[in-house]
């Protein structure tokens, strides 16, 4: 089978960023090669996250250019990302094509993968079970997002975080809101204690308070009825009467607050909102607010998409592609979700790829194949 890897950051599904992440690294193409597979690399691929092409053709791949005829015969394409819709026409009808797709946002891409034949796996579809823990993208992003927001914030406030005792003077430990203590949020947590600072957190699923007490940091609890999960884990989404209830009883935690990291999201919807300005205007002026959900709509009032912006005198960081400013460490983590994917699917015998569509995994993660959507929520979604 032939395995293609494009560099997106030649193909940039957006003018706001330049992708420096890979599906690839040198030792996923070692195991792919030794399962049989001929991998196919554009020019400069993995360069951004530190692997020059020369590391991949020393384990077997082949450097191409990203042109009709290779497109044309590839079995599997791996994207970190998703294709463009100038490279479908240029796809192989049966291809199948991995990779972030963002399906709930992106109905007319899938619309038109499914029409040209493509079999899709969409890795935000992969159910977050122990079985499919080692391929869960979305969580390999979100711990090293967790981390890359904590040290944002810290560079951008112009205090310490630990407790410092000199003789000019004493320090007090920098105070840190967590809201959404999920795998993003619990690991902002360890890494704000790492440095030193007080952590205070929340999230409507309480089954999380105990972790966040495991990470040393305290749990803030608000009485907003009846909230709970789905049965995959996702935040249900609150009732209006619930979010105002929530902002209000945050207001005095924010306002005591140096650094506050948003990430609540909402599985397959617009993240809520869960900052006002009023609530930034009670914030002291240097401090500074991290908004995961930047891109996606934004958990802050205020926050601008991609940038970093102040709103009434707070350091408001909205910069989105989080996992992808430690891009070594994110091309490791997502490469080694894909080969774990590929290889629990691969049959040795054959040498070939089996989209089981009966299996658990696959039948949630594959959203178009044969020609149809097969995504039962996705197809509710696009109704
Ligand atoms: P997510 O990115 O969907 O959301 C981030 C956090 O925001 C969640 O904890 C959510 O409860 C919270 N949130 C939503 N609305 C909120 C609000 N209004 N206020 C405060 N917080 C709010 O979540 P995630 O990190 O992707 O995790 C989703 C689920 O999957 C969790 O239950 C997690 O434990 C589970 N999970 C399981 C596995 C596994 O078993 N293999 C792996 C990863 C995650």
């Amino acid at each position: 089978m032939k395995l293609l890897v494009l560099n997106e950051a030649r193909h940039a599904i957006d003018d706001s960023f330049v992708e420096q992440r890979c599906a690839v690294t040198p030792a996923t193409v070692m195991r792919f090669t030794r399962m049989g597979f001929t991998v196919m690399l554009e020019q400069d691929a993995g360069a951004l996250s530190g692997y020059p092409d020369a590391a991949y053709t020393e384990q077997g791949a082949t450097i191409v250019e990203a042109n009709a005829d290779v497109l044309g015969d590839a079995d599997i394409v791996l994207y970190v990302n998703r294709p463009l819709s100038s490279q479908l026409a240029q796809l192989k009808a049966n291809a199948l094509v991995i990779g972030h797709i963002d399906p709930f946002f992106q109905q007319e891409l899938v619309e038109s993968m499914a029409g040209k034949g493509l079999s899709t796996l969409s890795v935000e579809m992969i159910p977050r079970s122990s079985r499919a823990q080692k391929m869960d993208a979305l969580s390999s992003q979100a711990s090293l997002a967790g981390y890359v927001m904590m040290m944002q914030a810290a560079n951008a406030l112009p205090s310490i975080l630990p407790m410092m005792m000199t003789p000019s003077g004493t320090i007090k430990p920098a105070k840190v809101f967590i809201i959404g203590a999920g795998v993003a949020g619990l690991q902002a947590i360890a890494t704000a204690k790492r440095l030193g600072a007080n952590v205070l957190a929340y999230d409507t699923r309480p089954v999380v308070a105990e972790q966040v007490e495991s990470l040393g940091g305290k749990f803030l609890k608000i009485d907003i009825g009846e909230t709970g999960q789905t049965k995959d884990g996702y935040a249900k989404e609150l009732t209006d009467e619930q979010k105002a209830k929530q902002q209000e009883a945050q207001r005095d935690a924010i306002a005591d607050s140096d650094i506050v990291i948003t990430t609540a999201q909402l599985f397959g919807r617009k993240p809520p909102v869960l900052i006002s300005k009023q609530t930034l205007a009670l914030m002291k002026p240097g401090s500074v607010v991290v908004d995961m959900a930047a891109l996606s709509g934004g958990n802050v009032e205020g926050s601008v998409p991609g940038k970093t912006a102040v709103v009434e005198g707070v350091t408001v960081i909205g910069d989105g592609h989080w996992s992808q400013r430690v891009a070594r460490d994110a091309t490791d983590m997502y490469a080694n979700n894909l080969i774990n994917l590929i290889d629990e699917f691969f049959d040795k015998e054959s040498k070939q790829f089996t989209l089981d569509l009966e299996d658990e995994i696959l039948a949630s993660s594959v959203i178009t194949h044969a020609g149809e959507i097969t995504n039962d929520m996705l197809k509710n979604a696009y109704k």
